[in-house]
């Protein structure tokens, strides 16, 4: 069933008026020239050529795209999840599996135009959604994009598939544009995010960019086995830190919501250069207590 606080038009982006949209654009563009697109607050001038802590630059950077049908099952479905991987990122997590990307900024330059070319594409090959990977840094570039595609006919539901890490007075101007907010919450202390992300504020910054997201979004809504709408959580568990895992689910169940999509993976794999502690995989045992409080605290619906 569709909820009742829905957009009467779906996916939201089609209801926004075009001078909203176009404002939002202007202003998310503006932010590049004294760059706070995330917490990081660099104010550097990328459109002037400098680049901050992200290493991104003013034009977009894609490294790949595709049907994906890796992702959750609610974003796979039948046709894959339309997945566009964004080059760079503004977290340097140790134990980042994709380095050669969000480090060495693997990937190749695209206008506007050419990524709402990759989504209009995305939609041609049957896929369920635009899924975007590591958008942060790019977001002025992307909603660009998404403007541009809905111009030619796109009508799948952007997935914001982030670290996290995001400034609240941008996600508020990805209101009514984005339907899927997919963030990551990786910490619960400070001390293991500047240790393993350089991002001491970050379990601060999750949090609120999580309640700013479900107040705009709200719970994952599925229709068909499919996510329409909605926020959608992933963890990843990591060895030797089930404490702040189990942490992390009491905040989501208590101050998100306990009816709140979950998907709290083990694939921890040690890789790059990781601590001394992390140079293991996630034991069972480690792993099942972690689904275990899942389960006690009614975080269900994104377990396997
Ligand atoms: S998006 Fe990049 S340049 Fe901008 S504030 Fe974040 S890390 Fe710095």
């Amino acid at each position: 069933m569709v909820s009742h606080s829905e957009n009467s038009r779906y996916p939201s982006y089609l209801a926004l008026e075009k001078a909203e949209f176009s404002r939002r654009i202007e202003q998310l563009r503006s932010m590049l020239e004294n760059c706070h697109l995330c917490p990081r607050d660099c104010g550097v001038n990328r459109r002037g050529g400098e680049r901050g802590y992200c290493r991104a630059g003013d034009k977009l950077e894609i490294s790949s795209y595709g049907a994906h049908f890796g992702e959750e099952d609610v974003l796979v479905g039948q046709g894959g999840s339309g997945t566009i991987f964004l080059t760079w990122c503004n977290l340097r997590c140790c134990f980042c599996q994709n380095w050669e990307i969000s480090l060495l900024g693997q990937g190749q330059v695209v206008s506007p135009e050419e990524a709402a070319g990759i989504m209009l594409n995305l939609q041609q090959r049957g896929c369920h959604n635009i899924n975007l990977v590591t958008p942060t840094h790019f977001t002025p570039q992307l909603i660009e994009a998404i403007y541009l595609a809905a111009e030619e006919g796109l009508s799948l539901p952007v997935v914001w598939n982030c670290g996290g890490y995001e400034s609240v007075p941008v996600l508020k101007l990805l209101k009514g544009i984005v339907d899927i907010y997919m963030p990551d919450m990786k910490y619960s202390r400070g001390e293991t995010a500047r240790l393993l992300s350089s991002a001491e504020d970050y379990v601060e910054r999750c949090k609120e960019s999580l309640r700013e997201m479900h107040r705009q979004v709200g719970d994952l809504l599925v229709v068909n086995g499919l996510a329409r709408r909605g926020l959608l959580i992933r963890h990843l568990v990591l060895p030797g830190h089930v404490e702040e895992s189990l942490e992390i689910l009491e905040f989501i169940a208590q101050e998100i919501s306990p009816h709140s999509y979950v998907n709290v993976m083990a694939q921890y794999r040690p890789c790059g250069r990781v601590p001394a502690s992390l140079s293991r995989p996630v034991s069972l045992s480690e792993y099942e207590q972690v689904i275990s409080r899942a389960a006690s605290l009614g975080l269900v619906r994104g377990l396997r």
